[in-house]
């Protein structure tokens, strides 16, 4: 019946994408293997640094396939537990404080309450809240600023992810979110996918802002924990 069906359509997408995050590391793996295997061959210095670079170049992507899906990898259903998400917000942002100001990115945090209480899978927010801020970070080849912004507006706890970096043309909207839709060198588009499902599953919603070479602002949804 209808439940069946529901089933063995989710069935054939886990399949699809098992299979589309496959192809994803196997790609990397070939061109190490490959520059690995050239750099057994007798080569010259300018070469073999060469190699090197692509190989590191190679471990960064399959990196970041692990670190995108990394809270995924744990089997079991968001568990929602009462937190405030200022703590949660604040270690995020500090953890990629070294990255952006590598990349001559600052990051702001601004806050309209001491204290938001959500119902929240932690460590599934946090992972929501750097593959957002690593896309700032990303949309800003030359630096730039991001500004997290926390609040309660309606009844509803808003979370704003704003970079002041390239933006996403009109056309392209329509694509952010589905998996392995990237405009980026090493990326892999499933750090969005992985991202709204999360938002989803707290019973919220991502909208999204943007403006060609002006930035780009994604709006977090989540209802807030009543008091
Ligand atoms: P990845 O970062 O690996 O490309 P994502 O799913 O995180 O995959 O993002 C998919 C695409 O959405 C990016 O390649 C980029 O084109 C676009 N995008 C996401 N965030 C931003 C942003 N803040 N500014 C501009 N483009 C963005
Ligand atoms: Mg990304």
């Amino acid at each position: 019946t209808e439940e069946v069906l529901h089933q063995q359509d989710k069935l054939a997408a886990v399949g699809q994408l098992a299979a589309g995050v496959a192809h994803e590391i196997r790609n990397p793996l070939t061109t190490m293997k490959g520059y690995t295997e050239f750099l057994q061959l007798e080569e010259t210095h300018e070469e073999r640094q060469e190699y090197l670079s692509i190989i590191l170049d190679e471990i960064d992507r399959v990196n970041n396939i692990v670190e995108d899906f990394m809270v995924l990898a744990k089997p079991k259903a968001a568990e929602l537990e009462e937190r405030d998400i200022i703590p949660i917000i604040k270690n995020v942002v500090s953890f990629l404080e070294f990255e952006a100001r590598n990349r001559n990115v600052k990051i702001g945090f601004e806050y309209q309450q001491d204290i938001i209480q959500i119902e929240c899978d932690e460590n599934r927010l946090k992972q929501v809240l750097l593959n957002f801020i690593k896309n700032g970070i990303e949309a800003m080849p030359d630096g730039g600023n991001i500004t997290v912004r926390a609040g309660i507006i309606n009844n509803q706890v808003q979370i704003a992810i704003k970079d002041t970096g390239v933006g996403i043309p009109q056309e392209k909207l329509k694509n952010i979110g589905e998996p392995f839709f990237t405009t980026k060198k090493n990326g892999n588009g499933l750090g969005l996918m992985v991202s709204f499902k999360i938002i989803e599953s707290h019973n919220g919603k991502v909208f999204i802002e943007s403006e060609l070479n002006k930035g780009t602002t994604f709006n977090i949804v989540l209802p807030a924990k009543s008091a």
